[in-house]
């Protein structure tokens, strides 16, 4: 059953079907109902439902299901993890070593955070009143996810929604529906009340655009592409709703002429090839300092022939499958349109053999692409590097934010000077030094520019979950008050 409403797994009334299956080999992991308008506005008016109770329960109530969501997540860790890897394609090491734990860890956070959501200390601003800060849940959120990560996507989403006394409505890709549907069971397991979490297994069309557009969705947070993104933030323009965007990156990777280089190109390597290159945050552009250029080209393109490529369940491959063998054409093209100016160093070919059934790619590396190419510019989203030439930091940084994109960037450097002005200077939501892709619950993810706008994790998420409300006492008690001469000069013949 692949809809989740009100505490209970369901089927879509449209009676439109669906198959998610393996990219890694092409078979059948289940059949799949699609929800459309009607099913939307069920689980809206589940959540709808749902919402004063849960809004008011103390934090320590909140906190107490959410830990043991943490649990009850980490008991079923493996079989979590084999699910994702096969809907997804990922690597079962991939799965089992930073999409369940960090799911599991983005839990345990905001039960603990549930806890600590704090209004401003009452104070008086004016000799007359006493004003406080409340901070209030914004009511039903429409949340929409992508495929790239589906369990650790629907925890971000959902967890600072809920954490904060919301209720919500999620639609995962209908490519990868099958860990956010168990998501939400083991949510109601815990003890979260039927109706605050509810999973919708839908198109993009069909289910996302009707819970957009929802009369009684109070706000939108969106995980996606920044196209679709654009359309999110139209449809919530129909009742001004709160809008959240998580939206596509293509992040620099610079590398200065004093770096570690060993170390940026073992950076390089992870940082471009994680998830199969299907990260928002993963490096694209390496813009290396002419006098190490070659040097980097040829020890990432080293190191790329020795990543495993393989079935996703054995835990010595390395690198998986795209996600689809349409998305693979899509990359494909983008490398192919970039050998007419560049230089293909390495990969850039569809293995045969045993892997010709799924959706696998060559790790490809591209050098001397001007900076103006689509490769450089456009998000691919596949084990794709580009590596660029610079002389001087400023041209460096300049070449760094060329971009619409601003989500994550990384700096590699041993001076502290450049390393200081790289991460004041570069225009992104995150940026690393000597390092590139960790990321810990505490610390907020979001983007710049086009990347779009708002945090998840962290404390900071509620900022984008809750509202501020501002309450103001009168402290006189008195009828006619000092300031309604402004407005009107009372006689004084009303007494209280
Ligand atoms: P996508 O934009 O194609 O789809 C994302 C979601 O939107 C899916 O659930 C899809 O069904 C839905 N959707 C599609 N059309 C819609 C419409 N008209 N109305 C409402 N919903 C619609 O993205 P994708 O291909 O699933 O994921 C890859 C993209 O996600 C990349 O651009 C990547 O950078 C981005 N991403 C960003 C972050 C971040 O935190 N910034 C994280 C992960 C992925």
């Amino acid at each position: 059953m692949s809809q989740f409403i009100d505490g209970r797994r369901e089927e879509s009334r449209s009676g439109r079907t669906d198959t998610v299956r393996d990219p890694s080999n092409g078979q059948v992991v289940a059949e799949i109902t699609l929800a459309g308008a009607e099913d939307v506005d069920r689980a809206v008016h589940a959540a709808r439902t749902a919402f004063p109770a849960w809004s008011r329960a103390a934090p320590a109530e909140r906190s107490a299901v959410l830990t043991t969501f943490a649990r009850l997540l980490e008991e079923r860790a493996e079989e979590i993890a084999q699910l994702e890897s096969r809907q997804a394609g990922k690597p079962i090491r991939l799965a089992r070593e930073f999409d369940v734990p960090g799911t599991v860890d983005n839990v345990a956070f905001f039960a603990g955070a549930a806890r600590h959501l704090e209004g401003q200390a009452t104070a008086e601003y004016s000799p007359d009143h006493t004003s406080s800060i409340r901070r209030e849940a914004v009511g039903v959120v429409g949340s929409i996810s992508p495929w790239n990560y589906p369990l650790q996507m629907a925890a971000w989403k959902v967890l600072p929604a809920i954490a904060a006394g919301n209720t919500i409505v999620l639609k995962p890709s209908e490519l990868t529906p099958l860990t956010s549907l168990l998501f939400a069971e083991i949510a109601t397991q815990a003890g979260v009340p039927a109706g605050v979490v509810n999973v919708l297994t839908g198109t993009g069309v069909d289910c996302g655009s009707p819970l957009m557009r929802h009369g009684d969705v109070d706000m939108v947070s969106f995980t996606g592409s920044t196209a679709v993104g654009r359309t999110v933030l139209e449809a919530a323009a129909t009742n001004a709703k709160r809008v959240h965007l998580e939206l596509g990156g293509k992040a620099p990777f610079v590398v200065f002429d004093d770096a570690d280089l060993s170390a940026a190109i073992h950076g390089a390597v992870a940082g471009s090839l994680i998830n199969a290159g299907q990260d928002c945050t993963a490096a694209t552009r390496a813009i290396v300092h002419r006098s190490r250029y070659a040097e980097f080209v040829e020890g990432v393109a080293d190191l790329y022939a020795h990543v495993v490529l393989g079935p996703t369940a054995d835990p010595a491959t390395d690198l998986g499958p795209l996600i689809s063998t349409t998305h693979r054409a899509r990359v494909a093209g983008m490398v192919d349109r970039a050998r007419e100016h560049a230089r293909v160093v390495t990969g850039g070919r569809i293995p045969g053999g045993p892997l010709a059934a799924g959706s696998y790619y060559e790790p490809t590396l591209i050098a001397d692409a001007a900076p103006t190419s689509e490769v450089v510019r456009d998000e691919i989203f596949g084990p794709v590097l580009c590596v660029l030439p610079f002389d001087t930091d400023d041209e460096a940084i300049a070449l760094a934010n060329d971009t619409p994109y601003g989500l994550a960037a990384s700096a590699w450097t041993r001076d502290v000077y450049r390393a200081l002005r790289a991460t004041r200077e570069i225009r992104a939501g995150c940026v690393w030094v000597n390092d590139h892709v960790p990321i810990v619950s505490e610390m907020p993810h979001g983007g710049m520019k086009q990347s779009g706008f708002g945090k998840d994790m962290s404390r900071y998420s509620f900022e984008e979950y809750t509202v501020v409300k501002h309450v103001m006492y009168d402290l006189t008690g008195e009828a006619a008050k000092g300031w309604h001469r402004t407005v009107f000069a009372d006689p004084g013949t009303l007494k209280s």
